[in-house]
């Protein structure tokens, strides 16, 4: 075995013995069933546990990360994973999170090129921020950054309900709610960025609406 390994298998151990302890039914039940109603779209940042910072089990949140949250309509990986969600899971609510500080987001604003893929990947949050540029001015680095970053999960919703599938689900009168949320990794606390969507007629209002 690796020895990097190592540590990491015995950690395990050691949790799923204090796991069973506590509920000797606990992975029986887990491995029997699979219906999270929360899918997390959250930023793959190391410091982002999803059901950790909700206080939810593993069992009950469905997890998607990418750099920096993004839900783009060319991106196979996380379509089939809102797909999934929505029409075979039938979860109830998507949360977006994002985080100030987002590494993605601060690529986005600096002046140096981030990795060749990076950069690629992060251009959305390019345009978002030359869109805002007006808006931004006077504003410290930080302020800017924060801005951007909870402007990128609200745009972040904003995409969830262009996706047809989503679309579908409330033509259905399905129960779903697409939701924004930003986590302060410096405090651990989560905020509300009060944009939560739960029909197509709201979505249309709120795609059309213009971000200030
Ligand atoms: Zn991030």
């Amino acid at each position: 075995m690796h020895p990097a390994l190592k540590p990491l298998l015995e950690n395990n151990r050691r949790w799923a013995d204090k796991m069973t302890a506590q509920n000797p039914q606990h992975f029986q039940t887990l491995a029997k069933q699979h219906t999270p109603k929360y899918l997390w779209i959250g930023c793959s940042d190391a410091r982002m546990p999803a059901n950790e910072l909700v206080g939810l089990a593993p069992g009950e949140v469905f997890v998607h990360r990418n750099i920096a949250n993004l839900v783009n309509s060319s991106d196979m990986n996380v379509l089939s994973v809102i797909e999934y969600a929505v029409q075979v899971l039938k979860v109830e609510h998507i949360i977006v999170n994002g985080h100030y500080g987002c590494g993605g987001v601060n690529a986005a604003l600096s002046p140096q090129p981030a990795p060749d893929m990076v950069e690629h990947w992060i251009r959305p949050i390019k345009k978002y921020h030359s869109r805002l540029r007006p808006s931004l001015e006077g504003m410290s680095e930080k302020e800017v950054s924060d801005k951007l970053c909870e402007i990128n999960v609200i745009e972040q919703v904003r995409n969830i309900c262009h996706i047809p599938v989503v679309q579908k689900a409330w033509q259905e009168g399905e129960i779903l709610t697409v939701h924004g949320l930003i986590y302060n990794i410096e405090d651990g606390i989560l905020h509300d960025l009060d944009i939560s969507i739960s029909d197509n007629e709201t979505a249309e209002e709120f795609v059309l609406r213009k971000i200030k």
